[in-house]
């Protein structure tokens, strides 16, 4: 039976590592600030937001929600990132999404100035991630490698199989498994024989967004699973990517949904707001 790995827990030990940095920072009379900008109603939308806000209310940074209106003009929201860019208390930028389909997402992310861009996907940052010198790795991910690195699971010279490869989580998965020296492997959907190539794995990254994908008989006997996928099932319960039932009697350790990756990821948007205010300052 795998051993579970605890992404409440683990979410824990990040924050209150940030929380006690932005308190010895404070003592020097420096600050940590997230502004949050939403667009528009929709409820899960919300949910998150809301949450960010805890989160940093809890660490002690500032914290400043933008809740615009779904009208929102693109050179609105651009005006407005435009102030946050030169906004000394602000150190993080983050632009909820999806923004509604009259917005130019592209556009909007690419004015997040690349030392705010604590979500880490303005291109230059993107860069910065594949020739691995970098400040922000994109949340998701970097939440998959502090679990890892906190359960003490080595991925150097392992077989890394990420399955998906999304701008947000599959491909810059790949590249900080691959600055770990992970030999990495990413499957997408024109994947041949997808069952062979997850087996040869020791580390097993699904984020593919699809309930119970991946299945016991593609899984290595001991293999490590991480379940980055969030579906909700009809009957309203969240479920990830991996048939945990199954997989779970097979894998050595193994992340649970809820409560396993999606905890880490507000974990690592905090300690990426703490990382952009301490390189503002030199630290
Ligand atoms: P995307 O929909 O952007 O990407 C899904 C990927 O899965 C694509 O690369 C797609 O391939 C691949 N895929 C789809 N079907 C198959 C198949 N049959 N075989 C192999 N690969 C397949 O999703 P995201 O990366 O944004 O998210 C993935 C999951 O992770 C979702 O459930 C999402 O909710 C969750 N998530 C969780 C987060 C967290 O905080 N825990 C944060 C972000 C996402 P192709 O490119 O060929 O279409």
């Amino acid at each position: 039976m795998a051993q579970i790995i605890d992404g409440k827990a683990i979410s824990q030990i990040v924050k209150d590592e940030v929380k006690s940095e932005v308190l010895k920072l404070s003592q020097k009379g420096i600050t940590v600030g997230l502004a949050v900008i939403i667009v528009g109603d929709d409820p899960a939308s919300r949910v998150y937001v809301n949450n960010k806000k805890k989160a940093c209310e809890a660490l002690g940074l500032i914290s400043r929600e933008y809740a615009l209106s779904k009208d929102t003009t693109n050179d609105e929201l651009l005006e407005l990132i435009k102030k946050l860019n030169c906004d000394d208390e602000i150190d993080g930028i983050l632009v909820q999404l999806p923004l509604p389909s009259h917005l130019d997402e592209k556009l909007i992310i690419n004015s997040i100035s690349p030392n705010k861009d604590v979500d880490a996907f303005h291109p230059q940052n993107v860069g910065k991630i594949m020739i691995g010198d970098y400040t922000f790795a994109p949340c998701t991910p970097a939440g998959v490698m502090e679990l890892l690195s906190k359960s003490s699971i080595d991925v150097s010279g392992k077989e890394c199989v990420i399955v998906g490869r999304s701008n947000i989580v599959g491909k810059p998965m790949s590249m900080l498994m691959l600055h770990k020296n992970a030999t990495v492997t990413v499957c997408h959907s024109k994947t041949a024989d997808l069952k062979e190539v997850v087996r040869r794995a020791d580390i097993v990254v699904a984020a593919v967004g699809k309930p119970n994908f991946i299945t016991a008989d593609m899984i290595k006997e001991g293999a490590v699973v991480i379940d980055v996928g969030i579906n909700r099932l009809e009957n309203g319960k969240l479920c990830g990517d991996v048939n945990f039932e199954e997989v779970s009697k097979k894998a050595s350790f193994i992340t649970p949904v809820p409560g396993g990756v999606g905890p880490m990821t507000i974990a690592m948007l905090m300690k990426n707001t703490l990382a952009s205010a301490k390189a503002k300052h030199n630290l």
